[in-house]
């Protein structure tokens, strides 16, 4: 009751939510009292959080953002809602978020933009935005989000905040309104790793309904938080550290790693050559898998239909005009341009070649290291409006859409301000990594 009444009092001016469901809400929380009354109550019971509106959830609206999906009430949970619901956390409701997960500031949604809690000129990153937004202004002790090309990392960084992007396969994406198939992961954004933890240990694990999950057990990620770091291989991607990098960024990260050295870690420098070409294949592969997974969106099984259709060409053509936004739209049109016959090998196939390099780049530098740092973003948050070019937004994500292309996991811990806008520091590792994620980022916290 109380965190509903703070977002009753602040969510007016930040729009971190699109729903809020108080009704629901209240009745999971006297269910997680009977649990706990009834000596049944786990370290989850009772937890308030809120979920991207991207998750499917039973009787809820999930819009994922879009003018196309804002008459959608989903009739099924995800896997991850249902595990979180039977975990006994409780849902305040659902976040804002760039349509359908396009966007690296929040300010593709259909539902409006996101102002940043620490400074309300500014930008909460995207597309979790919202997510993002409702944790670091306390209205909820974490939030869930998912991550394509850097969207929980990136609004983690731009809302000091902790986000993780588990390894791809290690949360089901069943129920999760899809955005590029092959990069999409779901995963905690909270104030700290120790919460993330256990966030992660909750939503975790193989789904029937997710042939891409991966059939390996779940450990206690809480376990690893407090072991020591002495020993701890370091290695720093020259790429990440260099021309387009905010020189008060990379000194907040610089310190930041410092810490980790006074904790008895080394750190020496690494390279990922094929870093250049990860915006590239990126936005090949993701519009392309984009275009493909929204065809369903035609006006006729769900999602809006414009009036009075003349004939069917028709009905598809204002539908899916009327429905989507601009930038989907774009990616609409890159990806059909990109799959269509005479351009797949150019484009489709030569972009999924270089994402088996940017991989091996990944793979040889594990060989050397433990875990690889840098920054989230080459900048803080930037001005709401300040970049309209969508190609100035593609760049924002160079330091972490290699990592989902790679599959690895990657995490983002708060690491300072530039003035009052924070700085986040990524923290990358092997396949399956996450518990070591999770306890060099508790260290430093
Ligand atoms: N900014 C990237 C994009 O627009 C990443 C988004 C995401 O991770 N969902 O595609």
């Amino acid at each position: 009751q109380a965190l509903l009444a703070r977002i009753d009092r602040l969510d007016g001016d930040l729009n971190s939510f699109i729903s809020v469901t108080a009704e629901q809400a209240l009745a999971a929380a006297d269910r997680a009292d009977a649990a706990r009354a009834a000596g049944d109550a786990g370290p989850l019971t009772g937890v308030p959080l809120a979920l991207k509106d991207i998750f499917c959830t039973e009787g809820v609206k999930t819009s994922a953002g879009s003018r196309m999906l804002d008459n959608f009430i989903a009739p099924y949970d995800a896997t991850v809602v249902e595990k979180l619901r039977a975990a006994g956390t409780v849902s305040l409701g659902k976040t804002n978020m760039d349509e359908f997960a396009m966007g690296s500031s929040n300010e593709n949604s259909f539902f409006g933009p996101v102002k940043n809690p620490w400074d309300r000129d500014a930008v909460p990153g995207g597309s979790s935005g919202g997510s993002a937004a409702a944790v670091a202004a306390g209205l909820v002790p974490a939030a869930m989000g998912t991550d394509t090309g850097g969207s929980i990392r990136q609004p983690a960084a731009f809302c000091g905040i902790t986000g993780l992007k588990p390894t791809y396969g290690r949360v089901s994406r069943y129920g999760i309104i899809a955005y590029a198939s092959s990069l999409d992961q779901a995963g905690p954004m909270a104030r700290t790793a120790e919460d993330c933890a256990r966030l992660l240990g909750a939503i975790a694990g193989h789904d029937l309904r997710d042939s891409t999950s991966v059939a390996r057990g779940v450990p206690d990620y809480t376990e690893e938080l407090d072991a020591p770091l002495a020993g701890l291989k370091i290695g720093l991607p020259r790429e990440y550290f260099g021309e387009g990098l905010d020189p008060a960024v990379e000194s907040a990260v610089r310190e930041a790693i410092r810490v980790y050295e006074s904790l008895g870690a080394t750190v020496r420098e690494v390279s990922l050559p094929h870093t250049h070409y990860a915006i590239p294949a990126y936005y090949v592969i993701a519009p392309a898998e984009a275009s493909s997974n929204l065809s369903r969106y035609d006006g006729v099984r769900f999602g809006h239909r414009c009036d009075a259709p003349a004939d069917l060409t028709d009905l598809y053509k204002r539908s899916r005009a009327e429905g989507f936004g601009e930038e989907v739209k774009r990616r609409i049109l890159m990806g059909t341009h990109t799959l269509s016959e005479g351009f797949f090998d150019a484009y489709y196939k030569k972009a999924q070649q270089v994402r088996r390099l940017i991989r091996q780049d990944f793979l040889d530098a594990f060989d050397e290291v433990d875990v690889l740092m840098g920054p989230a973003s080459p900048t803080p948050a930037f001005d709401l409006g300040a970049r309209k070019d969508p190609v100035s937004m593609y760049l924002q994500d160079i330091y972490t859409i290699a990592i989902n292309l790679a599959g690895i996991p990657g995490i983002s811990v708060p690491a300072g301000f530039v003035g009052h806008r924070p700085v986040g520091l990524q923290i990358l590792g092997t396949h399956f990594a996450e518990a070591r994620l999770l306890n060099v980022a508790h260290q430093f916290q």
